[in-house]
């Protein structure tokens, strides 16, 4: 029996191995060596998990595309409508009860509350992004309607603001009624932009089933090229035991002062912690069981691949081809697995908006400022939308986070606070991310199975009237 279990999830097994051993052996790495591993070392010893996260990479845009094209292409518009609301109520009710459960615990257990601001003379100028909330709210808007897909393909708009010719340069808080006044300009960032991208997929899915027969070749077209990515992804996957190793391993060996900044940030980073697990274990399974009458935890159980793939490249985005992979080896239907998973793994971040609750509250917490209630809401609802906007990339939620500083009234430099650790809080809230959308992907899957299977009922008659 053991045999068996071993070689059916032998890649699976291997994968926790590597996210293990990468941690081991980067660890033991560090501590062994004398002086801190300069750039060009660390790169060498990532390299062979570079290679399997290009491969990873080279999947996404053509998947997400085909996946949910064909997915919503193949189904009718009523039962399309149906499993896009349920996904996006169970989206919107995640992350919600995600931020909400943040705040309770940053609130709490106060973890900036007289520890120490970080100098911000270390801060790098990389960070320093002032905007307005309004502003990252339209970028956020304007993302869904790309005007053109190749460029979505590798850019995505982002409103920069100018400091004024007067302007001193030093990084004091600079007001928004000052920053109102500054001249800006749209202009684009090099990351693509999946949610433009998603939104087409889902338009081009809705405009196809209504065709019918015309517009059958081409769902057929879409659907043969998620079955080919599909198939190079179960050639992919062998390579994610060594991926992830040396992702991880090359991770570790670069971070040095990260113990020491963990005692500083130790709270907080506990708090980030709790809170994934609490949502993710908890909140999530309640969610579950209310919907399906089921608990989550054989689903869970079945996601260790997934789950190590995402803790070892910190990407809901590389990860997703082995998501749907996964979901497919466990039996869920392909038209929900092929909507849910993209959608979600650009949208649906529940880990990411609990981190940014948590941290905004935090930095808040290290300047000294109590939250009025109104601000308190004001980052219940930023922390949604920055979790929305924010990419399935590493530390895609640090960029995002912004926003949510914007509305308690602290300037983009003072993430500087929590940069020590966000590199390892990422990969936890990646993991949660995807396990959260797997789940969600399942949810749906158990609530639409009558109705696809209706469908497909129809779908053999018309094809076969005898
Ligand atoms: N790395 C995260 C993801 O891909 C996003 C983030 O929170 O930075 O899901």
């Amino acid at each position: 029996k053991w045999k068996a279990f071993v070689r059916n999830n032998l890649i699976t097994i291997l994968t926790v191995i590597g996210v293990l051993a990468g941690t081991a052996v980067g660890c033991t790495l560090r501590s062994l060596s004398t002086q801190k591993w300069n750039q060009r070392e660390t790169m060498y010893l990532m390299f062979p998990g570079e290679i399997f996260l290009r491969m990873l990479k080279s999947l996404i845009i053509p998947l997400l595309m085909a996946s949910i094209t064909s997915a919503v292409g193949s189904l009718d518009l009523t039962l399309s409508k149906k499993i896009a609301l349920r996904s996006i109520v169970y989206y919107a009710t995640t992350t919600v009860c995600a931020v909400i459960l943040g705040i309770i615990l940053v609130v709490t257990i106060r973890p900036g509350v007289g520890a120490e601001a970080v100098d911000k003379s270390e801060y790098e100028p990389a960070l320093s992004r002032h905007v307005l909330t309004q502003d990252t709210l339209l970028d956020l808007i304007r993302n869904l309607f790309p005007p053109n897909l190749v460029q979505a393909c590798v850019q995505q708009s982002q409103t920069v603001l100018f400091p004024p010719k007067n302007y001193s340069g030093d990084k004091d808080d600079v007001p928004s009624s000052e920053l109102i006044k500054w001249p800006f300009k749209e202009n684009y960032e090099n990351t693509t932009n999946v949610l433009g991208l998603v939104v087409f997929s889902i338009v081009l899915g809705i405009s196809l089933g209504q065709m019918g027969e015309k517009g059958k070749i081409l769902v057929d077209f879409f659907q043969s090229l998620s079955e080919a990515m599909m198939n190079i992804t179960s050639w992919v996957i062998w390579l994610s035991p060594l991926g992830v190793f040396f992702l991880v391993a090359s991770k570790m060996v670069e971070t040095d002062s990260f113990l020491g900044q963990l005692q500083r940030l130790g709270y907080y980073f506990m708090t980030v912690l709790l809170g994934l697990f609490l949502h993710g274990f908890g909140t999530i399974s309640v969610i579950f069981f209310i919907a399906t009458r089921r608990l989550p935890f054989k689903v869970i159980a079945q996601l260790s691949q997934v789950l190590a793939t995402a803790f070892g490249t910190a990407s809901s985005s590389a990860t997703m081809p082995i998501t749907i992979q996964t979901l497919d080896r466990m039996g869920l239907d392909p038209r929900v697995t092929r909507f849910v998973i993209p959608v979600g793994a650009t949208i649906n971040m529940d880990g990411t908006a609990l981190y940014e609750a948590v941290a905004a509250i935090f930095i808040a917490q290290l300047q000294g400022k109590t939250l009025a209630f109104g601000q308190t809401v004001a980052v219940c609802v930023t922390a949604t939308a920055a979790s929305i906007g924010a990419a399935g990339i590493p530390q895609a939620g640090l960029v995002t986070m912004v926003m949510v500083l914007d509305t308690v009234g602290l300037p983009a430099e003072e993430v500087i606070n929590i940069l020590a650790v966000d590199w390892l809080l990422d990969r936890f809230r990646t993991t949660i991310n995807v396990m959260c959308d797997c789940i969600g992907a399942r949810l749906v899957d158990i609530l639409s199975v009558g109705e696809l299977d209706k469908h497909a009922e129809l779908d053999r008659l018309n094809a076969d009237p005898q």
